[in-house]
């Protein structure tokens, strides 16, 4: 991975954007090994944000040509909602948010950001108008101020305290030893995943974006850390538009709308509440999640 950062280092801050996009990606998608595939047309012009909507409209796409992953997607996020995407797993919810990231283009059809066809304009101004807080956060070998500063060029000692505070992770900084300048990272403090997400949360709020792409797979937390992460992921998500990938249930379940994938298709779409009273395949995944986590407290007991 580094020797893939080290020329893009020597280039300077103009790709300081992509490069956090890599970052984001690699870590959310693990998708060190893969190869970039599409390129910005001659003279493409920025995306230009007013209203930040999403919108797929009949998106076909495949990683190999003889097998299709998603068979005509439409969608809406209209500004300032938060749609939820879940489904059995292999479903197709990441490659949604790796077309949206322009990591490939659609076989047809089209994603619109704010009516914007995102294969028309740049991938740098696609990629700075989208946070994403990942489920595992990468953390640079450096101090904790820089790592919540590196969200945006030219952030300042008062955004990043402003970021620390809204990401609910300041009174921890204050306690560190040498606070925003403590070193964290394989060489420093080791972060728990918790606090990490945290940092990254932070990053996210010092980028601002109006879209957020959220991983709400918490795994490796506890059930207490999740929700407070949940609670500030919410508070985060607030005045943005957001899509969350979601694999357990319970996190998304106040969404203003769930789609269920299955196979590259939408299966159902609607609140929780709707999609319990269909009794289809939402319903059959809660029931199964809940006797799930039932049989854990079990043996915890
Ligand atoms: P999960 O819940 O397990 O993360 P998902 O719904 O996010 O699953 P995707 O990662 O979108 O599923 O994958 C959808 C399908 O596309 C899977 O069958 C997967 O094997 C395939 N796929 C994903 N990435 C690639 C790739 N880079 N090349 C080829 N096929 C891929």
């Amino acid at each position: 991975l580094m020797q893939l950062f080290r020329p893009l280092d020597m280039l300077g801050f103009v790709y300081r954007t992509v490069r956090q996009g890599l970052i984001d990606m690699a870590a959310m998608f693990q998708l060190m090994d893969s190869e970039v595939e599409v390129e910005d047309r001659p003279g493409a012009p920025a995306l230009a944000i007013r209203q930040p909507t999403i919108t797929f409209d009949n998106v076909v796409f495949g990683y190999d040509q003889d097998r299709t992953i998603l068979h005509g997607l439409s969608f809406h996020v209209p500004v300032g909602g938060h749609i939820a995407i879940v489904g059995p797993s292999g479903a197709g919810k990441s490659t949604i948010a790796r077309l949206l990231f322009r990591f490939y283009d659609p076989w047809s059809g089209r994603i619109l950001i704010d009516g914007q066809d995102i294969s028309e304009v740049t991938q740098a101004s696609v990629r700075a108008a989208i946070g994403i807080v990942p489920q595992d956060s990468v953390l640079f070998n450096d101090t904790v101020g820089y790592n919540i500063a590196y969200g945006r060029a030219g952030a300042t000692d008062e955004d990043v305290l402003a970021a620390a505070q809204g990401a609910a992770i300041l009174p921890f900084i204050e306690k560190l030893p040498q606070g925003f300048d403590t070193e964290v990272g394989e060489r420093g403090l080791k972060l728990s995943g918790g606090e990490k997400q945290r940092v990254a949360i932070a990053r996210t709020l010092v980028k601002n974006p109006p879209i957020l792409v959220l991983d709400e797979a918490t795994s490796a937390l506890d059930s207490r850390t999740e929700q407070d992460i949940l609670d500030t992921l919410h508070r985060v998500s607030e005045n943005r538009t957001s899509l969350s990938i979601a694999h357990r249930l319970s996190t998304i379940a106040d969404a203003d709308e769930i789609l269920v994938l299955n196979e590259g298709r939408m299966a159902e779409k609607g609140s929780h509440s709707a999609l319990l009273e269909r009794r289809g395949l939402y319903a059959d995944m809660w029931n199964r999640q809940q006797n799930e986590s039932g049989a854990e407290a079990e043996i915890a007991e």
